[in-house]
């Protein structure tokens, strides 16, 4: 593969598509390490550069899929299994609530996660806040706990598209992520590999997104509802706005105390909303309800009579969790500083540096610079105000969770410049954009 490496590399350079066997074996090779880092490096780069057609998409895609181990769940044909995928926010735990929610109205949920980097938390980060979470479940465990429960949250495996683990960690330092078909690629053969009949997209926009314009959340969404279309997953995708966090926690046990908040249906509104707004997508496509309005109603219900709650409870349990954290989260790890920081100005909330904030968050420890370091599961921050809100100054705006006082210190000056207060308010968009449905 070596010599006919150069070769594909420099068909796709100069904007020739590349044919379905080439696709196939570029990949095999790059899986099985015949094609070395640097020429999949040059091909993400030209492929950023000159695109793909939808046909080599859908290869490129489904040769990643088949890279490693499709998961079998081992449930009948035509069994609702549903997944929710998004491409990252800032507080975003919508999945700790969205999952045992679903799973509550009778969807099966294999959802696979992963871990923060950079200025977006991660899933299974929060989730091993929780006291004994196992979060590195074996196959055959997992599939017990959805026969089971309905649900599961675990980690990736390193057989589940091997080659996309691979190409990820080698487009972030080759300049190659932000292209809308790797991207695309990317995302859809982890989710496929799940062994799904639907999935729903949260494809986030604004300023602590991937996708900073909605043009390009919309260009990525279609692209990934076409794939979907195509393998005969039916993909429905939300438009989100990500130009301030999601709740109001941002961090990983205040955040897995916020989604316990939404379960309980005391949660925030904007999260509980857009819980319910997918919930209703994946009972839509699952056909496990006529239309949006009969959807919504049976989510609603399965959040208020507390069902979501306790099946979030006994896979909490089931995945060597302490289900007491369910009823009191006081029992998840607590920074020992608890510091305000004050509004710098009479005014309104004008403007939340959403990734500035993920950021923040990250250097007190709630996430990591590099794949691999350790995280401090009681750090981060809370947000007691949102965008539009009036304030007094030196009312407190946020809270500082901090292990150590110099870093407490580091965060309240970062934060004068990631929040504004103003005498006036930009409009405020709504949190769900647009749906697209169809390719
Ligand atoms: N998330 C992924 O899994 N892949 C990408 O390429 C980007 C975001
Ligand atoms: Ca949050």
């Amino acid at each position: 593969m070596a010599l006919r490496a150069v070769e594909l590399i420099r068909r796709k350079r100069d904007g020739h598509p590349l044919s379905p066997d080439d696709i196939r074996a570029f990949i095999a090779g790059y899986t099985e390490g015949d094609v070395p880092d640097y020429q999949m490096a040059a091909m993400a780069m030209a492929i950023f550069f000159q695109g793909m057609t939808p046909e080599e998409l859908a290869v490129w895609t489904q040769a990643m899929l088949h890279s490693g181990d499709l998961l079998d769940l081992g449930l009948p044909d035509g069994a609702p299994v549903i997944d929710k995928h998004s491409t990252g926010g800032v507080g975003d735990t919508i999945s700790l609530a969205l999952a045992p929610l679903a799973a509550a109205c009778g969807l099966k949920v294999p959802m696979i996660s992963g871990r923060g980097l950079g200025h977006t938390g991660g899933t299974i980060d929060k989730l091993e806040s929780i006291p004994g979470f196992d979060a590195a479940l074996s196959t055959e465990r997992l599939r017990a706990i959805v026969h089971q429960h309905g649900f599961v949250i675990t980690g990736q495996t390193a057989r589940l598209a091997p080659a996309d683990r691979k190409l990820y960690a080698l487009r972030d330092v080759t300049a190659t992520v932000m292209s809308v078909p790797l991207i695309a690629s990317s995302i859809m053969s982890k989710k496929l590999a799940e062994g799904l009949s639907g999935l729903v997209l949260d494809v986030k926009t604004g300023s602590g997104a991937f996708m900073a314009d909605v043009a390009d959340a919309q260009r990525l969404a279609r692209t990934m509802v076409g794939i979907g279309h195509d393998m005969g997953v039916t993909t429905h995708a939300l438009i989100t706005n990500m130009d301030q966090p999601l709740g109001h926690a941002i961090g990983n046990a205040i955040e897995v105390r916020e989604a316990i908040d939404v379960l309980r249906a005391e949660g925030p509104e904007d999260m509980t909303e857009l819980t319910l707004q997918l919930a209703t997508r994946m009972l839509l496509i699952a056909g496990a309800a006529p239309d949006v309005r009969a959807a919504y109603d049976t989510a609603r219900r399965a959040l208020d009579d507390g069902r979501a709650l306790a099946c979030f409870r006994r896979v909490v349990e089931a995945q060597g969790g302490d289900p007491r954290v369910v009823d009191d989260p006081d029992l998840l790890p607590a920074a020992p500083i608890a510091q305000p920081w004050g509004a710098p100005d009479d005014g309104v909330v004008a403007r939340i540096a959403c990734d500035d904030l993920g950021r923040i968050a990250a250097r007190l420890g709630a996430g990591r610079a590099r794949a691999g370091e350790p995280i401090d599961h009681a750090v981060g921050l809370t947000l007691h105000h949102k965008v539009g809100a009036p304030v007094r100054r030196g009312e407190p705006l946020v809270t500082i969770h901090a292990r150590e006082p110099a870093a407490a210190e580091a965060a309240a000056l970062a934060l004068r410049d990631a929040i504004e207060v103003a005498p006036e308010v930009a409009t405020v968009r709504p949190l769900v954009l647009d749906v697209i449905d169809t390719p």
